[in-house]
């Protein structure tokens, strides 16, 4: 800590705290995050020391930059590149409730995609997605932060941090106590998108057990028309209760409406990098419960399943979630890990071009395929909403024709003076009332001419 000087806390986070200081060595200035490592392990200590050398390797403009870690009295202490431009929440927040343009979501998000494309490829999970983490340099520039910090604490800072820390972000398996995968980052990153799209939180509740049940049912208020097809089919994507079902950041990318925005902020040289081999191996993310990695190995991939609080049993709320969102199979158990030393894996299995090109013609056949499925189904459900809407809008009508006749009835009963007696229909009224008039005509008649009549 000697090398730098402290210019003031700029938060406590559900981690610890993030500082703003002042490199004694070049003047600039960092944030550097302080996490107490005294209640873990030595061999917890051993495995978080060579994470944040893992971390403390990636370098991607849109990462913010890891530049060192020292331990001093019980913490571990990450030193990173200062934001300036604040984070997304706080951006989000200042709006005062005028949306973003779609470029500017959109941009903003292919930004977050090639960050985590960049973490994913590399067996890491980041498992802290929020607004928060999420920070803009002074140019305007994306930066993920944040990532892996959360797989440096141990199980026991991790029950406090669902406890302390934001669960807006948290997806239904990890409610459910299922582990956490790269999925489960998929489903914070709709969480930050629809933010960016609404202002708001996609899940919210008064209380943690109404929000688990909001998580789990998958359910979320939908976003503004004014967005295209395009962004709100994406933002239901990202929300398939089930894991699977869920698009890896990879198929994002693909996706034209975004593919084409990335070369707005790599440099060719770095899309070759990034994108011009295919480093992306499938998640070990689901080990065996309880079993933490052995060493060596990539940790944050080779997480063990998390246990952060069984949200869903803690609040109570009964999992009848159908099968189908079950975790993710357990690719853990074909593949092998790849070991830390292997920070950057290598390519898997080079492709003849022609038959790299075949099977992308393939690809896009099957996806083209599968989106006019999925767009026959939305049309099919469209139409049945369609004419449920009218139904109800039919039998709305029906009850307000009743509700009327009945009024108007009411109405006659009173305005004629009588008694209030329901029974007594105004037509029954209307040909009583001058047999009742012809009668006393009639009687009166009848008794003037008996008391004319001598006796
Ligand atoms: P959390 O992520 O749980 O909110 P942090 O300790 O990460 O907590 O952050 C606390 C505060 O510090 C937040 O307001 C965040 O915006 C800010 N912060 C964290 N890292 C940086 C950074 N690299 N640059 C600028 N601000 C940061
Ligand atoms: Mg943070």
């Amino acid at each position: 800590m000697e090398k730098y000087i402290k210019v003031q806390k700029i938060g406590e986070g559900s981690f610890g705290k993030a500082i703003l200081v002042k490199s004694k060595e070049n003047g600039k200035q960092y944030v550097i995050k302080e996490i107490s490592i005294s209640k873990m392990s030595n061999k917890e200590r051993e495995e978080s020391r060579r994470e944040v050398a893992v971390l403390a390797n990636m370098k991607h403009p849109n990462i913010v930059l890891y530049r060192e870690s020292f331990e001093e009295k019980g913490c571990l202490y990450i030193v990173m590149d200062y934001c300036e431009g604040g984070d997304l929440f706080k951006k989000i927040n200042a709006q005062k409730g005028i949306l973003f343009s779609e470029d500017q979501i959109m941009d903003w998000f292919v930004q977050i995609c090639l960050a985590l494309k960049h973490v994913h490829e590399r067996k890491i999970l980041h498992r802290d997605i929020k607004s928060q983490n999420i920070f803009l340099t002074k140019d305007g520039t994306i930066q993920l932060g944040d990532f892996g910090i959360a797989r440096v604490l141990n199980s026991t800072v991790e029950l406090a941090r669902t406890c302390i820390g934001t669960p807006y972000y948290l997806s239904p398996e990890i409610c459910q106590n299922k582990p956490y995968n790269n999925k489960s980052d998929i489903w914070a990153l709709g969480c930050v998108l629809y933010e960016m799209c609404t202002l708001k939180h996609a899940f919210e509740a008064g209380n943690m057990k109404n929000l688990v049940l909001k998580i789990i049912s998958g359910s979320f208020p939908p976003v503004s028309m004014h967005y295209s097809y395009d962004l709100r089919n994406l933002l239901s994507q990202l929300f398939k209760r089930n894991p699977r079902d869920r698009p890896s950041v990879n198929s994002i990318l693909e996706k034209n409406f975004i593919a084409k925005r990335v070369e707005k902020f790599l440099t060719p040289q770095l899309i070759a990098e990034e994108f011009s081999h295919k480093v992306f191996q499938k998640f070990g993310a689901h080990a065996a419960p309880g079993k933490r990695p052995a060493q060596g190995q990539i940790l944050a991939s080779a997480a063990p399943a998390q246990k952060i609080t069984k949200p869903a049993a803690k609040y109570g709320v009964p999992l009848i979630i159908k099968k189908s969102c079950d975790a993710p199979k357990r690719y853990y158990e074909k593949k092998p890990l790849v070991k830390c030393r292997q920070a950057y894996p290598t390519p898997v299995k080079k492709m003849h071009p022609g038959e790299e090109r075949r099977k992308m013609f393939e690809e896009a056949a099957k996806k083209k395929r599968l989106d006019l499925l999925e767009k026959e189904k939305r049309q099919r459900d469209q139409i049945s909403l369609l004419k449920a809407e009218q139904m109800r809008r039919l039998e709305k009508e029906r009850m307000e024709r009743i509700n009327r006749a009945r009024e108007q009835g009411w109405r006659n009963v009173l305005s004629s003076g009588g008694s209030g007696e329901v029974k007594v229909g105004s037509r029954i009224r209307n040909v009583a009332q001058p047999v009742l008039s012809l009668l006393v005509i009639f009687l009166g008649t009848f008794f003037f001419w008996k008391r004319q009549m001598p006796v």
